[in-house]
């Protein structure tokens, strides 16, 4: 069971966002991160806060059960930060919801500083939580992309597994793909598949769920039978994909011919819930 299918650790303060004595109060008694767009980060995990608090540019994540306040500080990108997703699978299992929280709204935050309905220019407001626009007023919240992602299995059990151009050596994951406007997650599973490697898919279900801020992805998870096992490779965003037993692939990640995602991905937790049914 993963930390997203669990009561989230982390507390909103809904209904204190607004509450400029509270916020500050916070503040002195709380931890801080910095980070700025593309997911990079100062560390990977929240310092005592230093300094005065700056609603412009310090955004409240939320709140520990402890009631400590967490706070992310955008700053601009500098050479002691590092990408999180690079140093991903060092994050702790605890940790990782408020580190996905801190860089989600960081990420927002740098891609909205004009509003997308008259142009202007838009300034945070309620502890980071929202934006509004200085010219017409409107109000903008945090935008998510939801992508479709599915672990795709064959009569034989084999589970399919294909690499995109840009990554790493070896590394081999489950398919997946952005919802397109009017499309829902499911048909995007079928979709994906059949462009990308041009299978057929029969039955999907709804596997799961979590934020991926890479930017700012919201990755829905499916599990899926195959009608057929030829594969047909689109070339452009899979350039190699092939179907595994259980045993195949234990021993190629043992070997270390084949790099799995990582395990704070729910690609990962596809992987492994199939294996883990052999
Ligand atoms: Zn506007």
């Amino acid at each position: 069971m993963s930390v997203w299918d669990q009561p989230a650790g982390l507390g909103q303060c809904s209904s204190r966002r607004d509450d400029d004595g509270w916020l500050r109060r916070q503040w002195g008694e709380g931890a801080c991160l910095d980070a700025a767009g593309g997911s990079l980060v100062a560390g990977l995990d929240f310092e005592p806060t230093s300094g005065r608090f700056d609603p412009g540019r310090c955004y409240l994540v939320g709140d520990r059960p402890s009631g400590r306040a967490l706070f992310v500080r955008h700053v601009e990108p500098n050479a002691d930060l590092t990408p999180l997703r690079r140093e991903l699978d060092a994050v702790p299992d605890e940790r990782v919801a408020e580190l996905f929280a801190a860089v989600a709204l960081v990420n927002w935050h740098d891609s909205a500083g004009y509003c997308a309905n008259c142009g202007g220019p838009t300034v945070p407001e309620s502890a980071g939580r929202s934006r509004r626009c200085a010219g017409c007023g409107q109000q903008t919240f945090p935008r998510l992309d939801p992508a479709a992602i599915v672990a795709v299995t064959d009569d034989d059990d084999r589970l399919l597994l294909g690499r995109q151009p840009s990554w790493g050596p070896g590394r081999m994951s489950v398919l997946a793909g952005f919802v397109e406007a009017g499309e829902s997650p499911e048909q995007a599973a079928r979709r994906e598949v059949l462009e990308e490697v041009g299978v057929e898919l029969g039955q999907v279900a709804y596997f799961g769920s979590q934020p991926w801020p890479f930017p700012r992805s919201l990755m829905l998870a499916f599990t899926a039978t195959a009608r057929s096992v030829s594969l047909d490779l689109d070339g452009q965003e899979i350039e190699q994909a092939d179907w595994f037993s259980r045993r195949e692939l234990a021993g190629l990640v043992d070997g270390g011919a084949v790099i799995l995602p990582s395990r704070h991905s729910v690609a990962r937790r596809l992987i492994e819930a199939w294996r883990d049914e052999g």
